[in-house]
């Protein structure tokens, strides 16, 4: 995978960064009683890219948020435009619209606790 990595850009390390927050939120609020695990690292740049997050995820959301990280470095455009304006689907049937309801739920509750200061940096 470490060729890949060589192009990462810093807009996919932001959305990078926001699906692995996206997706741990949704995992601590809508998972409350599965089993967590830590999701495997096992670049040194998505190390570097993840900053300090060390994601805890059920196994169902690992591999989510496993699958949109290959996504996102394997997408072809750059920067990678909004996935429902891009032209390649990318997704494995079933992933982009469970990775659209993790982005819905928890954008939703980062407004609903009054993070939307998050939600602006994430964006904006
Ligand atoms: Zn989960």
């Amino acid at each position: 995978m470490a060729e890949i990595f060589t192009r990462l850009t810093g807009k996919k390390a932001r959305d990078i960064k926001v699906l692995a927050d996206f997706v741990s939120i949704f995992c601590r609020e809508r998972h409350q009683n599965m089993v967590k695990n830590a999701f495997p690292i096992r670049d040194d740049r998505l190390r570097e890219v993840l900053d300090a997050r060390e994601p805890r995820l059920c196994q169902e959301c690992n591999k989510l948020l496993n699958h949109g990280i290959a996504k996102l470095m394997l997408c072809p455009h750059d920067p990678k435009p909004m996935c429902k304006k891009c032209t390649t689907h990318c997704y494995a049937p079933g992933y982009r619209e469970r990775v659209r309801e993790v982005m819905k739920f928890s954008g939703l509750h980062l407004i609903k606790h009054g993070r939307v200061d998050m939600l602006l940096h994430y964006f904006f």
